[in-house]
């Protein structure tokens, strides 16, 4: 079994997907571990991104994850990293497969309503950013 992070976006959260989001992520067999809104602040969001911190959307990207609540969750499954980027689908919403979540519920490349981890590296950085460890179950 193998854990990651995962977040339903601003703008997943704000149309309302939420919940349809989160029947897809326990129809295809994924544990829920732990599972929380919050509502980032900028500093949050330049830190939970802090590796793109030189890239050009940066600034945009920060500043639409602190716009409004989200919903941060561990996942467990096996092969759990893979299995969750493979059910959201490409970065851009107008790339992604058929029956992925971000080609469903993502509208742009900066309003793509998920986010996975990509390594198991990351994937500790992320979940211990947003969860003490007695938080999880
Ligand atoms: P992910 O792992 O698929 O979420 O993609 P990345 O970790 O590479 O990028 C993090 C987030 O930054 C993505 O989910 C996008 O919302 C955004 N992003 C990535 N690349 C670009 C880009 O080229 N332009 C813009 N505007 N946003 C981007």
């Amino acid at each position: 079994m193998q854990r990651t992070f995962a977040i339903i976006k601003p703008d997943a959260v704000q149309k309302q997907y939420a919940g349809r989001i989160l029947a897809r992520i326990e129809a295809v067999g994924f544990t829920v571990r732990a599972l929380r809104m919050i509502h980032m602040s900028k500093a949050e969001a330049e830190g939970f991104y802090h590796v793109h911190r030189e890239r050009p959307f940066f600034g945009g990207l920060t500043d639409f994850m602190s716009s409004g609540p989200c919903i941060v969750l561990c996942l467990e499954a096996a092969d759990a990293i893979k299995k969750w980027r493979d059910l959201m689908g490409a970065t851009d919403p107008a790339k992604a497969a058929d029956g992925t979540l971000r080609k469903e519920f993502g509208a742009s490349i900066d309003n793509n309503a998920t986010h996975g981890s990509d390594a198991p590296e990351t994937a500790a950085f992320e979940l211990g950013y947003f969860f003490r460890g007695m938080e999880l179950r």
